[in-house]
């Protein structure tokens, strides 16, 4: 009985701990703008769509982590980057918890957007039309929701 009950707290601790390591960022409009870019505002905050082969990270292979341009969560890795000629940084995976997904019907079709789980932050859409011998999905990224920075 006794070990059963120090495994559920410790089972607790881990469940609280791994909560607040998912923390959500919440700032106004205004705090935002002072932090971002007009142009990054524009796509993290309003969900706008930078035009391909504009971002800075569409044609960029450097090794390392992309951040959320917005609050420094790491999303995505070079290792899961590939070239889907879209115009825009695409990527086959995210990183553990940190990306999420809701549906979007804006202009009449169905897309999954997704966003920075931690400030809410839009990043582009996923469609299942990746990499078939990795996920099978592409991640299609604005280059200004991004911040890389490059492995040690
Ligand atoms: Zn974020």
């Amino acid at each position: 009985m006794k070990s059963k009950l120090s495994f559920f707290t410790l089972f607790t601790v881990f469940f609280i701990g791994s909560i607040s390591a998912q923390k959500k960022i919440i700032k106004t409009d205004a705090e935002w703008k002072k932090i971002l870019t007009p142009a990054q505002y524009q796509v993290l905050r309003k969900a706008g769509t930078e035009p391909a082969f504009s971002g800075k990270y569409d044609h960029f292979y450097k090794k390392g982590t992309y951040y959320c341009a917005a609050c420094n969560t790491p999303l995505f890795t070079s290792k899961s980057k590939f070239d889907s000629g879209s115009g825009w940084p695409s990527f086959d995976n995210h990183i553990g918890n940190n990306v999420g997904f809701h549906e979007d019907d804006k202009y009449g079709i169905t897309r999954t957007e997704i966003i920075c789980n931690i400030c809410d932050g839009h990043l582009g859409h996923m469609f299942m039309d990746g990499p078939k011998k990795t996920t099978g999905k592409r991640y299609c990224v604005n280059s200004l929701a991004l911040k890389f920075k490059k492995s040690q």
